[in-house]
């Protein structure tokens, strides 16, 4: 089985304030914070092996061509990463290799737990009551906003 090696730096906790409201509030920053370090670590291994295998539908190698900015919501929240775009001199097809390699199809803003989680709660309540519950659990929204 494959396997990556994810380090983790020293976590700085201020401890001005005591309150279980404000403990609670930097936590879970520095959760969400922790959670985007690993994905995006994770991300940039899957990327590394997707960049080696690719091959243009055309049947020729495309070339790097630059990296494009792209966020995503996760269960765990909102993840911004960057990632390699490729382009085939050949035929001028271009690929996001990342995308592909994790089933996720650029213009896509939502994993597919997301999407279940949100339609769940939007099948049961009103969709500006879904979209509060779910920024206050999960520090997502029903929209990504970066994604225009
Ligand atoms: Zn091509």
């Amino acid at each position: 089985m494959k396997s990556i090696n994810i380090r983790l730096s020293n976590v700085n906790v201020s401890l001005e304030n005591f309150s279980l409201n404000c403990i609670e509030k930097e936590v879970i920053n520095l959760r969400q914070e922790i959670f985007e370090k690993i994905i995006k670590d994770i991300f940039a291994s899957i990327e590394k092996l997707a960049i080696k295998t690719i091959r243009c539908t055309c049947g020729n190698l495309p070339v790097k061509n630059g990296k494009e900015k792209r966020t995503i919501c996760t269960i765990g929240g909102k993840v911004t990463f960057m990632r390699s775009r490729m382009i085939c001199k050949t035929c001028g097809a271009n690929y996001y290799p990342l995308d592909d390699a994790i089933g996720m199809p650029s213009g896509i803003k939502h994993s597919v737990r997301t999407t279940e989680a949100l339609l769940d709660l939007a099948t049961d309540l009103p969709y500006a009551k879904t979209s509060r519950y779910v920024k206050k659990l999960a520090s997502i929204k029903g929209k990504c906003p970066d994604n225009t």
